[in-house]
C-alpha cells in the first residue's frame, strides 16, 4: 500500500534538501521524494508543515520495570514522552544506568514493540554492581575489572552499541578501571558515552579524561549533557578542548538539553559537595514527595536526602547563554536526558526537542535546516545508522510532520509530561504513531542492535 505525503516543505539535511516536495512511502520505506503527484491509496496533505526525518535522541533513559510492569502509566513514560515530541529513535542506557539487563530489554522490544526504536548502551554501573560488592565510592579489584569486562563484552556482542559511564555518580571508578573497560569497545565498532567525573571548574579536565580513554582505545566518544556539566562558566573552555581532541583524530561529539536547570536524585554523589556545583539549597527544587514543587532549605535538603535518596530534584543553577553557546558548536546534538520517576521530574523528557526547534535553536543562531541536521543527520551518523535520520530511497519511513511556526514545548517544572504543540503527525516504519499529539500506536519501535546495523 502506498502513502503519499504531499505539499509539505521537505527538509532532509543528509541530502541537502529543503524544498516543497511530495514523499511517497511503501512497505515502511521511503520510495521517493518527488515533485510529481503519484497515485497512492492514502494521501496526507502536509501543506504548511515541515516533513523531516524522525528525530534521533542520543541521550535517553529506558523506563524501569516497577513490580514487573514496564509501562504502568504509559502516558507518563519516558519513551512515550519522546515519541510525542517527534523522536522516533533513541539511544537509551546512558549515564552508566540500566534498569535490568540491556540485552533482555532489546529482546523485550523485539517481542512487544516499543514507543520508539531503541539502541542500547551497556550501563557500566549496572554491570559493576552485578559483579562486585564494592560501593560507588570504592575501587574494585583487578579480577573484578576483568570479570566486568567479560560480561560487558558479551552484552556488546549481543547488540549493545557501546558502554555508558556515570563517573560523577561512581567516584570509585579509577583510571585503570576506566581505561580497561573502554578497551572492551575497541575493534568492535562500539562507542562510549560518558557523564563525566565532575562539573563546573573541574569539567574540562573531567572531559579530557574520557577523551584520553577514547583516544587510547580508538573508539568514538559522546560527552553527555554538557550543559549540566559546564554551563557554570566553563562551556567555552570545554568546547575548545573538544575541538583540540577532534583535531587530534578523536571522534568526539557532545549532547545537551536546552534548559538551564539540571536534574538528579537527591541522594546522588554530585550533591556531596554543593559548592562544587555552584549550588545553594534554594536553587534545588524537589520533584517528588510532600515538598514537590518547593525549593529546599538546609533542613529539608538534609532530611529528604536521608529519608528518600531516590527522589528526583531539579537544580536551577546553569547559565542560559552557555547552553546557546553549546548549540553553536557543530558537534553538539540534542539529548533529552529523559528521566522521569512515576511521571515526576524535569520537563526535558517531554519538551527538549520542540523547545530546541521552536525557540532555543534560533536563539543560538541556527537555521531550522541546521537545527534539523543536529537532530537527524548528525545523531544517525553517530550511531552508524544509514537507514534512519534521512529520507533517501529505501530508508526507513520514520517521519515527523510539524508546523514550524507552532512547534514549542509545553512541559513545565510543575507539569513535566505535558505534550508539546505543533507536531501534527509522527510516523514510524510508515505507520502513524502519533496524530495531533495523541499516541495512536505505541508498539511500532524496534530494537536496533549494532550487529544488525547495515554499516
Ligand atoms: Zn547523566
Amino acid at each position: 500500500m502506498k502513502h503519499l505525503i504531499k505539499n509539505g516543505r521537505v527538509i532532509d539535511p543528509s541530502q541537502r534538501i529543503d524544498a516543497r516536495l511530495n514523499v511517497l512511502i511503501e512497505n515502511g520505506k521511503i520510495l521517493c521524494l518527488t515533485g510529481d503527484t503519484p497515485s497512492a491509496e492514502i494521501t496526507t496533505d502536509a501543506d504548511g508543515l515541515v516533513v523531516s526525518p524522525g528525530f534521533i535522541d542520543l541521550h535517553a533513559h529506558e523506563d524501569p520495570l516497577i513490580g514487573g510492569i514496564r509501562y504502568s502509566d504509559p502516558e507518563r513514560a519516558n519513551l512515550a514522552c519522546l515519541l510525542r515530541m517527534g523522536v522516533t529513535t533513541c539511544l537509551a542506557g546512558n549515564c552508566g544506568d540500566n534498569f535490568g539487563d540491556p540485552v533482555l530489554f532489546l529482546d523485550e522490544i523485539q517481542r512487544d514493540g516499543c514507543f520508539v526504536n531503541v539502541a542500547m548502551l551497556a550501563g557500566y554501573t549496572w554491570f559493576r554492581e552485578k559483579i562486585s560488592k564494592a560501593d560507588r565510592y570504592t575501587s574494585v579489584s583487578e579480577a573484578e575489572i576483568k570479570e566486568i569486562g567479560k560480561t560487558i563484552t558479551a552484552a556488546l556482542d549481543e547488540g549493545c552499541v557501546g558502554i555508558s559511564f556515570g563517573l560523577e555518580y561512581v567516584p570509585g571508578i579509577n583510571r585503570e578501571e576506566l581505561l580497561s573497560s573502554v578497551q572492551c569497545c575497541s575493534g568492535r565498532g562500539k562507542m562510549i558515552a560518558a557523564h563525566i567525573r565532575a562539573c563546573a571548574e573541574k569539567a574540562p579536565s573531567a572531559a579530557a579524561e574520557v577523551m584520553e580513554a577514547a583516544k587510547a582505545a580508538e573508539v568514538p566518544v559522546q560527552i553527555s549533557h554538557i550543559g549540566s556539566m559546564a554551563a557554570y562558566g566553563q562551556m567555552e573552555q570545554l568546547l575548545r578542548l573538544v575541538d583540540r581532541y577532534r583535531a587530534d583524530g578523536v571522534n568526539v561529539c557532545c549532547d545537551c538539553y536546552p534548559y538551564a536547570a539540571f536534574s538528579t536524585a537527591i541522594g546522588s554523589a554530585p550533591y556531596d559537595d554543593l559548592n562544587a556545583m555552584h549550588c545553594s539549597y534554594k536553587d534545588i527544587e524537589l520533584c517528588e514527595g510532600v515538598y514537590r514543587g518547593q525549593r529546599c532549605t538546609k533542613e529539608i535538603f538534609e532530611a529528604e536526602r536521608k529519608a528518600h535518596p531516590d527522589y528526583l530534584t531539579v537544580g536551577h543553577v546553569m547559565n542560559e547563554e552557555e547552553i546557546r553557546l553549546a548549540y553553536r558548536h557543530p558537534n553538539v546534538t540534542v539529548g533529552s536526558d529523559c528521566f522521569l520517576s512515576r511521571g515526576n521530574g524535569h520537563p526535558r523528557a517531554a519538551g527538549a526537542f520542540p523547545r530546541f526547534l521552536g525557540r532555543v535553536a534560533s536563539e543560538s543562531g541556527l537555521s531550522l535546516y541546521e537545527a534539523l541536521f543536529r537532530i537527524t543527520t548528525l545523531p544517525a551518523q553517530r550511531l552508524g545508522l544509514t537507514e534512519k535520520g534521512n529520507l533517501r530511497r529505501g530508508a526507513d519511513a520514520d517521519l515527523v510532520l510539524f508546523d514550524p511556526d507552532q512547534i514549542i514545548d509545553c512541559a513545565t517544572f510543575s507539569e513535566p509530561t505535558r505534550p508539546p504543540k505543533g507536531i501534527k503527525e509522527v510516523i514510524i516504519a510508515g505507520k502513524p504513531a502519533v496524530l495531533d499529539g495523541t499516541i495512536v500506536n505505541g508498539r511500532l519501535g524496534r530494537p536496533l542492535r549494532k550487529n544488525n546495523l547495515t554499516s
